[in-house]
């Protein structure tokens, strides 16, 4: 029997006060470690965007990669990175936005999609939005098309949805 949404939570650890105090930081990494709460979890995305055309998937460093390169995988969808500066080579675009906890920007390479794609974003949790908006933003200046993002869990109490309004967004595990 696969774990249910409870089962996938409890997988998912609370770090009060990480990595600055006044942040509960979820840490997915048991999850990860059960080999059928993650494959339980990547089959609930692929279900989720079962009715969305996709040509790429695109991940968000770094746990974005985790769910994303699994998702892409059980697609058959090739998979692509949105990293945190200074790690792609190549020509680079840059895109900055605020975190829950602080600034930073986020880079793709400039021909990481033939242009017109159809890309899906991938990251395991949604808080303020702000990396999310970000990472739309640099796939649209790269000429992609953004179908919708995925997330493990969004944390609604911070409103990130607002941000991505815009956009159709699939949440597994939400948190009040
Ligand atoms: P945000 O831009 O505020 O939506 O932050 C989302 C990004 O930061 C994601 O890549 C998450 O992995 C990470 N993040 C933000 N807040 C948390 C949190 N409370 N626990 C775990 N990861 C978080």
């Amino acid at each position: 029997m696969s774990p249910s949404e409870t089962d996938l939570k409890r997988l998912i650890q609370n770090v009060p006060d990480f990595p600055r105090e006044g942040i509960n930081f979820k840490d997915v990494s048991p999850l990860l470690k059960d080999a059928v709460a993650f494959a339980t979890a990547v089959s609930l995305m692929a279900r989720a965007v079962e009715a969305d055309e996709i040509d790429y998937v695109a991940g968000i460093e770094a746990r974005g990669f985790i769910l994303g390169s699994a998702l892409a995988n059980l697609l058959n969808l090739g998979f692509v990175p949105i990293r945190k500066p200074g790690k792609l080579p190549g020509e680079i675009i840059a895109q900055s936005y605020s975190l829950e906890y602080g600034e930073s920007s986020l880079e793709m390479q400039r021909d990481a999609v033939p242009k017109g794609s159809n890309v899906l974003i991938v990251d395991d949790i949604l808080a303020t939005g702000g990396t999310a908006k970000s990472a739309a933003k640099l796939v649209e200046r790269i000429g992609g098309r953004v179908v919708g993002f995925v997330f493990l869990a969004s944390l609604e109490f911070l409103n990130g949805n607002k941000e991505i309004a815009n956009y159709q967004q699939h949440t597994l595990l939400t948190y009040d």
